[in-house]
């Protein structure tokens, strides 16, 4: 499957190098995990390196005071994890004879240890074939899939099962690793790094997905219509003026709007959210092709082709500027051309057809 073969390989050319990751110890992983737990990987390097060579073995904490490990978690909140952690270190050594269980049902069943931690340990220690999915996992999985996030159910529901026929079977640990790494780096819960994301191709939303909010969410379409003028950087972006008696942001420039039904999910290019003042939009950006741009351009005399290297000097609406930055349409990035151009394979055959009748 595509999903699992793009993951991994760029899980193995971009893993982040932590010290958790040297080892295949289920101990210093199970520590690891446990620390991870809403704490941030930067804050957890130092404690996980301290309790480790405090605590090498899962007897040695097991033997300790509770009042000197609660000590050494000092700092890194969520005192219950350490508390939880030294009990079912205890529980191990009278339970399973100082053995670590194999599988995330009987991890557990220990105390404290939660359905996430114990798919993590079970597949990264002992290579079983579960999905450990924790929030970030989630957002990713939402995303690709499209979901509407149903805050409690989604995890237990529709994605964790989703989840569960994702894994791969054969590196069930780094499939899971690489599921964290992916939404800890380019998922990231604000600005997706959508551009650079092994799984793309398949994904629904190809950027942030809905939310339930209090504010009022209305969905929008937009168009980025995109085309080179000779070479890269010589391109040119269809922009709109707002009405001069708009009552937002008038006279400002725009992405134009797609209507109902013009759109393409081939050409799906990104998704983002956007609030203006009481109202939370969640705006789809679709390329078009060349027919389409041309039709687009033609609708309304306010529709002009503006020049790359003139949007800075353009009072861009802010929506438009969020767009333009993540798709690398703004000038001043270091790539050569935008990336979505690159690997759009119809916006390539429109820049062809550009090309001539330019
Ligand atoms: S394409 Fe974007 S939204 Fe989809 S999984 Fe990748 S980073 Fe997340």
């Amino acid at each position: 499957m595509d999903f699992r073969r793009n993951l991994l390989q760029w899980f193995d050319q971009n893993a982040r190098e932590l010290p958790w990751r040297q080892t295949s110890d289920p101990w210093a992983i199970w520590v690891s995990e446990t620390m991870l737990q809403q704490t941030r990987v930067s804050v957890v390097i130092d404690y996980y390196t301290r309790f480790m060579a405090r605590y090498p073995t899962l007897q040695s904490l097991a033997q300790a005071d509770e009042s000197e490990v609660l000590a050494l978690w000092s700092g890194l909140g969520y005192y219950r994890r350490a508390r939880a952690l030294h009990e079912a270190a205890r529980a191990v050594v009278s339970e399973h004879a100082g053995v670590i269980p194999q599988t995330a049902a009987a991890l557990s069943r220990l105390p404290g240890v939660g359905v996430y931690t114990a798919a993590a340990v079970a597949s990264i220690a002992f290579s079983e074939p579960v999905a450990a999915v924790d929030g970030n996992v989630e957002r990713v999985l939402t995303r690709y899939f499209g979901h509407e996030p149903v805050p409690g159910v989604a995890r237990s529901g529709e994605l964790r099962r989703a989840a569960e026929q994702l894994v791969d079977r054969e590196r069930p640990g780094d499939f899971n690793q690489a599921m964290m790494d992916l939404g800890a780096t380019l998922c990231a819960p604000k600005s997706p790094m959508c551009l650079a994301c092994p799984v793309r191709e398949g994904c629904a939303t190809r950027g942030e997905h809905a939310v339930p909010r209090t504010k009022k969410m209305l969905s929008r379409k937009t168009a980025l219509a995109l085309v080179q003028r000779r070479q890269w950087p010589k391109a040119e972006v269809l922009l709109q003026r707002r009405a001069a008696d708009a009552s937002q942001m008038p006279n400002m420039w725009e992405l134009p709007n797609v209507k109902e039904g013009q759109e393409s999910e081939d050409m799906l290019l990104l998704t983002v959210r956007h609030s203006i003042t009481n109202t939370n939009y969640y705006v789809t950006v679709y390329g078009l092709t060349m027919n389409e741009q041309k039709l687009l351009a033609r609708d309304t005399a306010e529709r002009v082709w503006v020049p790359v290297f003139d949007l800075p000097e353009l009072p861009l609406t802010g929506l438009t500027k969020k767009i333009l930055n993540r798709l690398r349409v703004m000038p001043g990035f270091s790539t050569a051309r935008p990336l979505v151009i690159a690997e759009e394979e119809a916006a390539q055959a429109a820049l062809a057809a550009a090309a001539t009748t330019h």
